[in-house]
């Protein structure tokens, strides 16, 4: 065990530790929330015709002027042009075609007047033997309801840049200029390993002294929360051998380890007793909760060893891991959004530690608050500082952070929030 580092030194250590694995190729559907490595160009222009924005009928623009219900202009109705059609003749003078939304437009003609302002009949599909006739009820501009070739996307312009977090629109956009898939930054694969001769698992019945073990199932959900792929020991006993003959086997198949417990300063301490010198260092963060810490590497593989108590597991991954593993996703931004918000109560914090409290955060704008949260935010406490209290950090939207030198913020004063979520 070093002496005390700071947060920002920790942060720096992890973050070091981890590495980006080489971007990987997924079906577009796989790639949600994910980073994409390089910028994509488009194939095809979209639209790549131009076509109908309007069910109605294709026209030549000067056909129809001065068109209305009182003096309809007449067309014969040539073609039909549903949506698909890949021959579509090309438009006559004094003709219309009936067209549909979507279909290419016909050369020859330079406007869509919609189905509303038209009467007709005849047209294939409807009284057959009638010859297929339009009455044109208003004139169309040149270019009315036609969706131009390229007006959204040009092709070989940049679709979607390198670094964009992909989202429902991203992934549509590169369907719809023709890609399959996509190459994103690849999910490291994390190996979750719960520590304590403590912990136990259902269906079985709680012994006095026993707990049900639930570390893993959060750092589980936060980490595939982030695109990790995880693998989960949930319940390894405080033993040495144990310890190392559970995660040793599967280290060759693993980007990084997070463990929790046994890393503190008492007796039975396992993971810090199998890792000590074997390249992973421990040392106590100034912060709370969270104190006990660890990282390295252990046959090469990167390590991080949390603390046990499960705020503190909780808080560690939002302050450590989450940033350092939102970089090797790609993410620009790696740190949760920071806001300033006015306490609603006095709020005390250990001196040279920066603490985490769980808070509640309501944004400025909301009258029920009062007048002060109309320029800041307002923010409150659930539950103590205690790194057992789980429930409370279930109420939380945010994370109350007091810095080293604050061993008291007062009610009322501004206090820096984490968002989470
Ligand atoms: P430790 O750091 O191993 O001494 O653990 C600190 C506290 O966290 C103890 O009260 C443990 O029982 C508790 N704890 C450790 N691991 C877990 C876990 N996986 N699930 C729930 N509580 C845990
Ligand atoms: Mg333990």
């Amino acid at each position: 065990m070093v002496g005390v580092i700071s947060v920002e030194d920790h942060l720096a250590k992890v973050t070091a530790l981890l590495s980006r694995p080489p971007g990987v190729e997924l079906p577009l559907a796989d790639c949600a929330g994910k980073v994409l490595v390089a910028d994509v160009h488009a194939g095809v222009s979209l639209p790549p015709f131009d076509n109908s924005a309007m069910d109605g009928f294709a026209v030549r623009s000067v056909d129809v002027v001065g068109a209305s219900s009182d003096e309809p202009v007449e067309l014969p109705v040539v073609a039909d042009i549903p949506a698909g059609r890949t021959d579509v003749p090309a438009l006559l003078p004094g003709t219309a075609h009936r067209i549909m939304t979507g279909a290419a437009m016909p050369s020859g003609a330079d406007s869509v007047v919609p189905v509303e302002r038209t009467e007709g009949s005849g047209w294939p599909g409807s009284d057959p033997g009638t010859e297929p006739v339009v009455r044109v009820l208003a004139g169309a501009d040149p270019g009315a309801h036609v969706r131009r070739t390229g007006e959204d996307v040009a092709s070989g312009s940049l679709a979607l840049a390198g670094g964009t977090l992909l989202g429902a629109a991203h992934l549509g956009l590169a369907a719809a200029v023709g890609l399959d898939r996509l190459t994103v930054h690849a999910a490291p694969r994390v190996l979750v390993v719960s520590t304590g001769s403590e912990l136990v698992l259902p269906p079985e019945p709680l012994r006095h002294g026993q707990i049900y073990e639930s570390n893993s199932v959060m750092l589980t959900a936060a980490l595939r929360g982030l695109g990790c792929e995880v693998e989960t020991v949930r319940s390894v006993a405080d033993d040495v051998e144990t310890f190392r003959g559970a995660i040793e086997p599967r280290l060759a198949t693993t980007d990084l380890v997070v463990t929790s417990g046994g890393v503190s300063a008492g007796a039975y301490e396992v993971v810090k007793d199998a890792l000590t010198g074997v390249g992973v260092e421990f040392a106590k963060v100034g912060m709370q909760p969270g104190g006990p810490q660890g990282c390295g590497r252990w046959n090469g593989v990167p390590v991080v060893t949390l603390p046990g108590n499960p705020v503190a597991v909780l808080v560690s991954f939002e302050v450590f891991l989450r940033p350092a593993l939102r970089a090797v996703l790609g993410h620009e931004q790696v740190q949760r959004t920071k806001v300033a918000a006015r306490l609603t109560e006095t709020l005390t914090s250990p001196s040279g530690k920066r603490q985490y409290r769980r808070g509640y955060y309501t944004p400025p704008g909301n009258a029920e608050s009062g007048p002060a949260a109309q320029v800041t935010g307002v923010v409150g406490p659930r539950g103590g500082p205690g790194s057992h209290l789980l429930a409370a950090f279930t109420q939380a939207n945010c994370l109350i952070v007091l810095p080293e030198d604050v061993t008291e913020a007062a009610a009322g004063t501004e206090a820096e929030v984490l968002l989470l979520g």
